[in-house]
């Protein structure tokens, strides 16, 4: 086993209050039972992270150092009691809730190790995780028509698994900045999302026969795609909810889906297991190059400027997909 110097102290993202990011320097974690240590490389910024940043009355402030950094990647260079089949110097791919910092521990479970071939790329596991784990679960084959409503990171990625699979992608977004982007990862077509329901369902319609879409994959998370996504599937179509719909109850057209039998896939995660066997499938589909994401890494910072990434993920300037922190 290689032996690493590691600091006592760190750097360490630390949110004050809503929209204050301060570097504050605090003391490198130790790995416990079961956990190594990483010094990080880098860290996604999610839209899960937005309501952290902007503020919410449940929230307290100052968060804990890192928090709520939970999409890091980096080097081993510790390795707790019991900990086996991992070794100092690896490079993994992590599942933390502290990885805004220069060092974050995690459980030796929740690592995907990265192979040499992807030395220097970024990988933040858990967002590629989750596009697999959609991926798999909306089972999109080689001439299939998919609709994907929101087309942010995960939408873009899903645009261009499915594009390359072989299926003809039909991308909805409302800024055409997205929808030039859908383009380029592969969508066939792209419609803005601001016409009305019943002037997309048209376009659908007439891209379709009249048919309808094999599968639709929902990635906003709110009430009105919900709805239209329903009105894009065949009968017997697959509707893919991947958006995350945070903001209350949602009432459904139950008539619509019984009416054309649709199959409904919750497309979200809570097993690690789950989250892990992800990562490791983007892994393999990042060395096949099957997933290329790196175009959609649009705003990568270091750790100083962390709150311009926040910033840029409230305010989605043109140009933005997503944001990188390298500590
Ligand atoms: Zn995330």
């Amino acid at each position: 086993m290689r032996e690493v110097a590691i600091p006592r102290r760190m750097r360490a993202a630390v949110l004050t209050a809503p929209r204050v990011c301060e570097i504050r320097t605090v003391e490198t974690p130790a790995p416990e039972r079961d956990q190594v240590l990483i010094r990080v490389e880098g860290c996604g910024v999610c839209g899960s992270n937005l309501p952290r940043w902007e503020g919410r009355p449940w929230f307290k402030y100052p968060t804990e150092p890192g928090s709520p950094g939970h999409e890091g990647w980096g080097r081993v260079v510790a390795v707790g009691y019991g900990v086996t089949g991992v070794d100092v110097g690896q490079r993994v791919a992590f599942l933390s809730d502290h990885a805004f910092a220069e060092y974050d521990v995690a459980s030796a479970s929740s690592l995907v190790s990265l192979p040499s071939r992807l030395d220097g790329a970024a990988v933040p596991g858990e967002p590629l995780g989750c596009i697999m784990n959609i991926w798999r679960r909306a089972m999109i084959t080689p001439g299939h028509t998919v609709a994907i409503i929101g087309l942010g990171f995960l939408g873009a990625m899903l645009t261009q698994l499915a594009s390359r699979s072989g299926a003809r992608v039909i991308a909805i977004s409302q800024r055409a900045f997205s929808r030039d982007l859908a383009r380029s990862m592969g969508a066939r077509e792209q419609i803005d999302l601001n016409m009305t329901d019943e002037e997309i369902v048209k376009r659908v319609d007439l891209a379709t026969d009249g048919a309808g879409c094999d599968v639709v994959i929902e990635v906003v998370g709110l009430q009105r795609p919900l709805d239209l996504a329903a009105r894009l599937c065949r009968v017997r179509g697959r509707l893919v909810i991947a958006g995350f719909h945070q903001d209350g109850p949602r009432h459904v057209d139950l008539f619509l889906w019984n009416w054309r039998g649709l199959d409904v896939i919750n497309a979200h995660e809570r097993e690690q297991a789950a989250y892990v066997s992800g990562m490791a499938a983007a892994i393999d589909a990042l060395v096949s190059g099957r997933i290329e994401p790196d175009p959609l890494y649009t705003h990568r910072v270091p750790l100083d400027l962390a709150s311009e990434a926040f910033d840029a993920l409230g305010t989605r300037p043109d140009g933005f997909v997503k944001a990188l922190v390298h500590p």
